[in-house]
């Protein structure tokens, strides 16, 4: 019988599932994915978290709840480093995240948490890929193979979502070949919607902003739909990086849609508590601010945001765009 290995729909998800599904299933595995979030992994996360954890790691821990009783493995990687970038690492929440698991959900099955920090050479993705590959009794071959297909699949969805997709839109697209896009006007207004994936990406972490968007008359843009040059580009403006992974490439987003004001606004997702995104946040919108004063508003998301909250300002912002004659 294959192994079943759990993945979460959440936090990395967003930005790496491709790759993991694939390389996994290539080595004969069972991926098995948590639904999308919902109010019980909400409640079952809140429940399980430590208290004074933000909104992602409650969330991330909901979603294991909800797989760990259905596998055999639960995959956790641990994210170091992806690349040279000053001091850039991930945030501590996830250098410790199967730690935390580990503290906080009795009865875990076996988590697979390969620590990755790419910057240790430039095979070292392969040789994380051999390692696991190992685990599971594969021979070379077939892990060469799962790790080059697997390559394959990650820079298909990166290609998706740089030609525009949402990435549920891109991973539903990779899945069933279903394709879907934002459905607005040609001159409807331009928002970029910043943040961490994981916040961006999950329409009930934040209350479904990027449909109400598109809703109301609005191009939502983020910033995964640029390349890692274009936000390379950026990062030069930056006296001096951060030291978070995904703080740096929300900050390297924020600077390419402010720059010859690409679009008519910016809005920044926030998880409630986290460190590193009150950092960024006042670093936006000082930016917004000496960049033409770019209306810029922020939506600082927890446990207890209501949608009504959401949709009121929501509401707002877009209106006010719409008198600034954003909309051409
Ligand atoms: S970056 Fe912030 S929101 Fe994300 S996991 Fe770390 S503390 Fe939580």
């Amino acid at each position: 019988m294959p192994v079943r290995i759990g993945i979460p729909r959440y936090l990395s998800y967003f930005s790496f599932y491709p790759l993991w599904k694939t390389f996994f299933e290539e080595l004969g595995a069972d991926v098995i994915t948590s639904p999308p979030t919902n109010q019980q992994i909400l409640n079952a996360g809140v429940a399980e978290a430590v208290n004074d954890a933000c909104i992602p790691i409650k969330l991330y821990h909901g979603h294991i709840m909800e797989i760990k009783d259905q596998v055999d493995m639960l995959f956790v990687p641990r994210l170091v480093k992806l690349r040279k970038l000053g001091t850039e690492t991930f945030c501590p929440k996830f250098l410790a995240l199967p730690d935390l698991l580990r503290a906080t959900i009795k009865n875990l099955p076996e988590l697979l948490d390969t620590r990755v920090d790419l910057t240790k050479g430039r095979f070292e993705l392969f040789h994380i890929a051999r390692d696991i590959g190992e685990r599971f009794g594969a021979s070379l071959t077939t892990i060469t193979r799962a790790y080059y297909l697997a390559c394959r699949a990650l820079r298909r969805y990166n290609r998706l979502l740089r030609n525009g997709m949402l990435a549920n839109d891109a991973l539903e697209y990779m899945e069933t070949g279903c394709k879907k896009s934002q459905q607005v006007d040609r001159d409807a207004l331009s928002i970029a919607v910043i943040g961490y994936p994981y916040l961006v990406y999950d329409p009930y972490a934040n209350m479904d902003i990027v449909k109400k968007l598109n809703e109301s008359g609005a191009r939502v843009h983020t910033v995964e739909m640029l390349t890692p040059r274009q936000l390379l580009r950026e990062a030069k403006k930056m006296p001096k990086q951060m030291f978070w992974y995904y703080s740096n490439r929300a900050m390297h987003g924020a600077y390419h849609y402010l720059g010859r004001k690409r679009v008519d606004g910016i809005i920044h997702i926030s998880a409630f508590i986290c460190g590193p995104d009150a950092m960024l946040g006042r670093f936006m919108e000082i930016e917004a601010k000496e960049w033409g004063h770019m209306p810029f508003m922020t939506l600082s998301i927890d446990e207890e945001t209501g949608s009504g909250g959401v949709d009121t300002r929501l509401e707002a912002f877009v209106d006010m765009l719409k008198r600034r004659g954003g909309q051409k």
